[in-house]
């Protein structure tokens, strides 16, 4: 247990570091841990310490998480790829997702959010590699998909959000982070009130920080390696 409060204040650490390094306020970047696959006493070993966002990949589980969690003030955070026969979970059981790739779950998302709860809060992914094998929607629908998504009543859109292709540089790492900040400060400029650059794991959060993301999403480096 006390292993997780050492990796996340390690984590906060290097996160505060970066930010000092890249020259932005303290407080500008925010942290998602990413608690996919491990059990939820290692969830609530790192809310006792303070950490209250937590991001998940599979619905089932992150359903489970969340519904036992209810009477905390915890903060869940879809993340993984999202089937249209899952849309309704996330839903009802999710404060933010961030792999919005196409309108008609954009639509399906904000049909099924609960009217009692506040708008879904959500975050186009890009496939800001080009791969063929990433989910995300390419660089160059990013605009028209961001603009259908912020007309739906019943989500917010937040930002963007990319998953880059491994690499072996910081260089390389940062010329995808740029990418996608390039593309974000686009759409500022055209008018979308974007507030969240969802960027950065484990090995490249100083890369992500370094390009500007405002929320990293770690995993390994808090609750160690997934089996
Ligand atoms: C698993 C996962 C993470 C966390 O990755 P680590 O390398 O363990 O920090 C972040 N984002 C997404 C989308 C993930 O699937």
């Amino acid at each position: 247990m006390s292993a997780i409060v050492d990796k996340l204040q390690a984590v906060r650490r290097r996160i505060n570091e970066a930010t000092a390094a890249a020259g932005r306020p303290a407080d500008s970047v925010r942290l998602l841990a990413v608690s996919k696959t491990k059990p939820l006493a290692d969830v609530l070993a790192a809310a006792a310490a303070g950490q209250l966002a937590f991001g998940e990949n599979y619905v089932q589980e992150g359903v489970a998480k969340a519904m036992a969690t209810v009477d905390r003030a915890l903060e869940w955070h879809f993340i993984g790829p999202l089937q249209s026969n899952k849309s309704r979970l996330v839903a009802e059981h999710f404060a933010w997702l961030h792999t919005i790739d196409r309108v008609r779950i954009a639509e399906r998302l904000s049909e099924q959010r609960p009217p009692h709860l506040p708008p879904l809060q959500v975050c186009v992914q890009v496939n800001i590699s080009d791969e063929d094998s990433k989910s995300g929607c390419r660089p160059d629908e990013a605009s028209a998909l961001c603009h259908a998504v912020a007309r739906l009543p019943h989500l917010q859109l937040r930002g963007l959000m990319c998953i880059p292709a491994a690499t072996e540089t910081v260089l390389a790492q940062r010329a995808d982070f740029a990418r996608l900040r390039r593309l974000y400060e686009q759409l500022r400029q055209d008018g979308l009130a974007l507030d969240t650059l969802s960027m950065g794991m484990t090995h490249d959060l100083e890369a992500a920080i370094a390009e500007g993301a405002t929320l990293v999403r770690i995993g390994t480096a808090i609750f160690g390696e997934r089996n």
